[in-house]
């Protein structure tokens, strides 16, 4: 990781958060442990400080069941409850307003009605759409600008708020596989502040309801090879269709495209998402040289090089085709 602060200093992001009495923090839609846990990190520091701290998401309306044990301190209220402005508005982990879903309004909102918005992400798509702007596109997780941001602030690293940055450092990278050294270091550290790791990693992906593995059964059964795609390097995929859900969690749904990813034969792995009758959600990985956030950009969505994703509309086939398409420019 390395950080540079080419938008909003780390001095001026602190001072901002400093002088605030109340504050929403919000998540993506949908969100990962790095967006809720970056989230609910900062809330938990600024409620001691003695800040009114709301965190949420656009959606779904309630906390995903494998993230629940992140918000030790109540802090998530569900985007109804959300004050239409804010004297501070953070978003964690979002490349854009729209990531906010339904709360994307909140921004224009917070600065027409003279708030500030501070972007703390780690995407370099993000289109700087606050007011203030701590972004690092090298770092590995949002958790990661969020404790910069923590360390600058001078808060005391307690159990609770290691244990929301170490889940999002630790899914982001893949459970440390894509982690610099330096990214270890931090893990020592926030371990050290007592996270219990064999209780992370079980939350977040090892405790499943057995409807996961039947669900598996059938989507894995149904993933195809196309060796030509991707220009020669390989293309695997599958769909997740609502059928296939039933017993399962969303959690669930997320774990396919991390087992998909690993053939050998496919540069790049793309999971189908089933949202809504013919509406998908895709999940795009890359192995090596694809740029799959150019590829998802193409069809409306982004994220980073080896980890994107869009949203479309159609039959497995239709989406299938403008996927192989996008991949197909050079
Ligand atoms: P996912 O496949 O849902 O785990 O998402 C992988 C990455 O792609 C995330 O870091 C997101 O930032 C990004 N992403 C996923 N879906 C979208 C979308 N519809 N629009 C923009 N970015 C997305
Ligand atoms: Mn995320
Ligand atoms: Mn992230």
């Amino acid at each position: 990781m390395s950080i540079t602060w080419p938008d909003t200093g780390l001095c001026d992001a602190a001072e901002l958060l400093r002088g605030t009495a109340e504050v929403t923090v919000l998540a993506h839609v949908q969100p990962d442990a790095d967006a809720l846990g970056s989230a609910l990190a900062l809330g938990s520091a600024l409620r001691r400080r003695g800040a009114v701290v709301r965190v949420s998401f656009g959606a779904p309306d309630t906390v995903p069941e494998s993230l629940r044990f992140l918000d030790t301190a109540g802090l998530c209220v569900p985007a109804t409850a959300v004050a239409p402005t804010a004297d501070l508005l953070i978003t964690a982990d979002c490349a854009s307003a729209e990531r906010l879903g339904v709360l994307a309004g909140l921004v224009p909102a917070t600065i027409a009605a003279g708030g500030s918005v501070l972007v703390v992400d780690h995407h370099v798509s993000n289109t700087r759409f606050g007011t203030h702007h701590l972004i690092d596109e090298h770092a590995e997780a949002t958790a990661l600008v969020a404790l910069r941001l923590l360390d600058e602030l001078g808060v005391a690293l307690d159990e609770p708020i290691a244990r929301c940055l170490y889940a999002g450092i630790a899914t982001d990278t893949g459970w440390f596989r894509r982690a610099s050294p330096e990214v270890h270091l931090i893990a020592a550290r926030l371990l050290g502040a007592g996270v219990d790791a064999v209780a992370v990693g079980r939350a977040l992906s090892g405790a499943r309801p057995f409807a996961w593995l039947s669900m598996l059964s059938s989507v894995l059964d149904r993933a195809r090879l196309e060796p030509a795609a991707a220009g020669g390097l390989g293309l695997v995929h599958t769909a997740v269709r609502l059928s296939d859900m039933v017993g399962v969690r969303m959690e669930e749904v997320e774990s396919v495209v991390d087992i998909v990813r690993a053939t050998a034969e496919a540069e790049v792995a793309a999971v189908l998402k089933e949202m809504a009758p013919g509406r998908w959600s895709v999940s795009l990985r890359a192995t090596s040289v694809t740029d799959v956030a150019e590829v998802a950009r193409r069809l409306g969505g982004g994220g980073h090089r080896q980890a994107a994703g869009f949203t479309a509309v159609g039959s497995v086939e239709e989406v299938l085709d403008r996927l192989r398409t996008a991949l197909a420019v050079p």
